[in-house]
């Protein structure tokens, strides 16, 4: 490979840090303080198994963990190009590399780029990228520019395709969250600009979650300029979100996962959940959120509702005059939940499901490419539309 052509990921080199999560819902923990440098879904380890962790923030201190041995080892694969720990086929910034200058939000500029390009990427992600290539730096004395606050699994409702009972962590195990939780705040506090909350659990169902947002103020937290809440939506009520007011500014990106477009179905792909109240929280949350949106866990007990829930999405756009709110549907996963037979049951998206021609047809009526734009949809089962 040219040294053009080589790659650099501003991810890697201290752009992300993901708390506690290993890529394997079931196998997480409750309660974890594994550092990765991005989702472990897209890593490999020298062994071939998936994910690779920096070192661990419950039982060690966090500078130990961040230039650990294994994060110069990981930070070296970077800036030798050879991303030996990342995964191409995984990893959507690998398949999203171009020469292109970013348009729109320089939150969504590229964070892989060709070095011929490099010039864009520290432009678009921080002139202290430059700093690191030029000087080879593989410790580095920032904080990670994000934080995926994956430590807690704690949730409010069970949904059948992510757990078998519901998650609620007490005692020595709400200790740990609660020390891992310390921790973390005090990196944030050291120059993190972007939160996300969170990839394993629900930000209003977790008691630690909850405590950290109604407690929040900006002034405790002065270089967050953004967090992104990821909920079922059932505990985002109205008088939460009053008690929350040191967070309204930041949250510009939510994401409610509802699974359904009925009561009927979301009773059942939501177990525990809470349709009327999930209904009362959306007539306020699209309009104090610039990017909402609402995305849908595909499978065989909801796929035909697909035009019901973009109704749904069209009727949150007229009520709140919010129109930037999006709507993504995902292919279910089985994250050990579910026995074999169980999940091909459940997995429409498979060839051989008896009703997977009736779902590619709903698929492609309703969620087609030229819609992406105008309506704001995506989906990662791109595969199945012609
Ligand atoms: S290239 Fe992808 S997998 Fe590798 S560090 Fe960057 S984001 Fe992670
Ligand atoms: S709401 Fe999200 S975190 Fe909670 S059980 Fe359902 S899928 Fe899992």
């Amino acid at each position: 490979m040219s040294s053009d052509e080589k790659l650099y990921c501003s991810i890697a080199m201290g752009g992300w840090a993901e708390i506690g999560h290993t890529g394997e819902p079931l196998d997480t923990p409750n309660a974890n303080g594994d550092v990765s440098p991005c989702c472990p879904g897209w890593l490999r380890d020298d062994n071939g198994e998936t994910g690779y962790v920096f070192g661990n923030v419950y039982t060690d201190k966090w500078d130990k963990v961040w230039n650990s041995n294994r994060a110069i080892k990981f930070r070296e694969s970077i800036l030798d190009g050879s991303f030996k720990y990342c995964n191409e086929t995984l990893c959507p910034h690998l398949q999203n590399v171009h020469s292109n200058p970013n348009v729109g939000s320089i939150e969504t500029a590229p964070y892989v780029r060709k070095m011929k390009d490099i010039e864009l990427l520290y432009k678009e992600r921080g002139e202290h990228h430059r700093n690191i290539i030029d000087n080879k730096l593989t410790k580095l004395d920032f904080s990670p520019d994000l934080i995926k606050m994956d430590y807690d699994r704690s949730c409010n409702i069970s949904c059948p395709s992510c757990r078998i009972e519901l998650v609620t962590p007490r005692g020595k195990e709400l200790e740990k969250i609660e020390k891992i939780q310390d921790s973390v705040v005090e990196v944030i506090r050291n120059g993190t600009r972007k939160l996300y909350i969170t990839g394993t659990g629900d930000p209003f169902g977790s008691a630690t979650f909850r405590k950290f947002l109604v407690d929040f103020k900006e002034e405790d937290f002065p270089s967050v300029k953004t967090i992104r809440l990821h909920t079922n939506g059932v505990k985002w009520t109205k008088e939460l979100w009053k008690k929350m007011s040191g967070i309204h500014n930041l949250v510009t990106d939510a994401e409610v996962s509802m699974d359904a477009a009925t009561e009927k179905t979301y009773n059942v792909v939501r177990r525990g959940g809470d349709w009327n109240q999930l209904m009362e929280n959306l007539k306020f949350i699209p309009k104090e959120i610039e990017w909402f949106g609402i995305s849908m866990v595909v499978q065989d007990l909801n796929y035909k509702e697909i035009p019901m829930f973009i109704e749904l999405r069209d009727r949150l756009v007229k009520e709140s005059g919010n129109k930037s709110i999006y709507v993504y549907f995902s292919k279910i996963t089985n994250w050990d939940t579910f026995t074999e037979e169980e999940f091909n049951k459940r997995a429409v998206w498979k060839s051989e499901h008896p009703e997977h021609e009736d779902f590619v047809k709903i698929l492609n009526e309703n969620v087609k490419k030229e819609y992406w734009q105008e309506r704001f949809m995506g989906t990662n089962m791109v595969d199945l539309l012609v």
